[in-house]
């Protein structure tokens, strides 16, 4: 990078925290500007009346390799800080997909054949449509969405596994979401070599994960973090840029898409339009509490619908000790944000208490409904997203950055590395 020696970063969510660790490593001044009080963006830790609580439930996987390989970096032991699982979407009745430990492709191909509760003809459909896909690299026609890919699918696949999937990695629900992506997700998971399909649960709050090390170790090695502090112009001087006045080298762009567009509007039109055009789905967490509870799975599936709410419930007293408490997570939730966080949570906790009833112990009471209008943007076919690369000394960063991910941890990270090498 033989010009740019100092760089701010406008952004302190994980794409902003890989790009100013991986700018820092390299040898470059690092400014990290962060608008809110705290590091983290869409996966932080926020203060519930003095319980820390998640602003939505996260789940890695294997394939998130580069996000592993950060959190090593700023000192995380990853081994410590998540709980690794071969993937299980599993269903308070029994029935679900249970890989065991072992090469991700035969142990998924041996987990639908046991699958409890389907008929045979419906094993063999998935099993035949899964090895097409397999023989044709995961690809498929651009314009499909995920229902049209699976269309031919018994209802019981789809329903019990292709949909809930889909709707987990893609928080976009089946009739909208990219069949191309969402087969990417899936190949990554299953041939990416061994673990790369396990499921990664946090034992650890958000902010512990990645944004407080990510802090301490940007400080130690020099990095400036200024939080509380938007940004509110990115001008050009020269070759160099002024951020609110203040001179860089270059900029690293890791705020939303909005904010992005409204920073370069003036500079980078065409992209600031771009990033604009996004569209967004929300999830809703609803947080509960029963004395006692413990589910047979710090992680299960549950049988949503436009009556039930929640597609998964995570045991947080399991995972990281906060006995009693439950996480139920509502992705592709934007009928339920229609409809009011009150009648959610109480439509959640109706089917939660009818699912988990015998598991509960007591009475579930709600603590907390958290809502992201903005989590995640809607990945449908054919989305264009706006590159890394504005203008020279100037690059973006963010899940929403074109790529290969839909809006994940492990698509900002990336994103957050691309941007700092773009620089060069
Ligand atoms: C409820 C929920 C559940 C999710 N579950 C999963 C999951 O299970 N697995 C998974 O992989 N992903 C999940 N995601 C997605 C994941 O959280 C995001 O993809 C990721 O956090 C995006 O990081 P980012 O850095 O690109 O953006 P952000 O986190 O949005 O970071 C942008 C940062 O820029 C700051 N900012 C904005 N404007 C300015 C400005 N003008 N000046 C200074 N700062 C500014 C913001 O405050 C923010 O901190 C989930 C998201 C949500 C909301």
């Amino acid at each position: 990078m033989p010009f740019a020696h100092s760089v701010a970063v406008i952004g302190g969510g994980w794409a902003g925290l890989a790009a100013a660790t991986s700018a820092t490593a390299a040898g470059l001044r690092v400014s990290v500007h962060e608008m809110a009080p705290q590091l983290g963006g869409r996966a932080r830790t926020i203060d519930s009346h003095g319980l820390p609580l998640d602003n939505g439930q996260h789940i890695l996987i294997g394939a998130y390799t580069e996000t592993l390989a950060l959190m090593r970096t700023v000192g995380v032991d990853v081994s410590q800080a998540l709980l690794r699982t071969p993937l299980r979407i599993c269903y308070p009745e029994g029935s679900g997909l249970q890989m065991r430990p072992g090469a991700p492709v035969l142990a998924f191909l041996a987990a639908v054949a046991r699958y409890p509760g389907w008929s045979l003809s419906a094993k063999a459909a998935l099993l035949s449509t899964a090895s097409r896909w397999a023989l044709t690299g995961f690809r498929c026609d651009e314009t499909w969405t995920v229902e049209r890919l699976a269309s031919h699918l018994p209802p019981a696949v789809r329903q019990d596994l292709l949909e809930p999937l889909c709707v987990a990695a893609l928080n976009t629900p089946a009739n909208q979401a990219s069949a191309t992506v969402f087969l990417r997700v899936l190949r990554d998971a299953l041939f990416s070599g061994p673990g790369s399909a396990d499921l990664l649960l946090p034992r650890l709050r958000l902010g512990e994960l990645l944004p407080d090390p990510a802090a301490r170790w940007l400080a130690q090695a020099g990095a400036k973090l200024h939080l509380s502090r938007r940004v509110e112009s990115v001008q050009p001087e020269g070759t160099a840029w002024r951020v609110d006045g203040e001179r860089f080298d270059a900029v690293v762009l890791a705020c939303s898409a909005a904010e992005a567009a409204r920073l370069t509007a003036d500079v980078a039109p065409d992209w600031a339009a771009q990033a604009r055009s996004l569209q967004y789905e929300p999830i809703i967490t609803v947080y509960a509490r029963a004395s006692g509870v413990r589910l047979p799975d710090p992680m299960m599936a549950l049988h949503a619908d436009a009556a039930r709410p929640a597609q998964f419930a995570f045991d947080l007293g399991a995972l990281c000790g906060l006995d009693g408490l439950l996480a139920f997570v509502i992705s592709g939730a934007a009928a339920w944000v229609g409809r009011g966080s009150d009648v959610t949570q109480t439509a959640t906790l109706a089917q939660a208490q009818q699912a988990l009833g015998s598991h509960l112990g007591s009475e579930l009471v709600a603590v907390r409904c958290v809502t992201e209008k903005r989590a995640t943007f809607l990945c449908t076919p054919g989305l264009q997203r706006p590159p890394t690369r504005i203008l020279p000394g100037l690059v973006a960063a963010g899940d929403f950055i074109d790529g290969p991910y839909p809006a994940t941890l492990e698509g900002a990270v990336r994103s957050g590395h691309l941007a700092v090498e773009a620089l060069s």
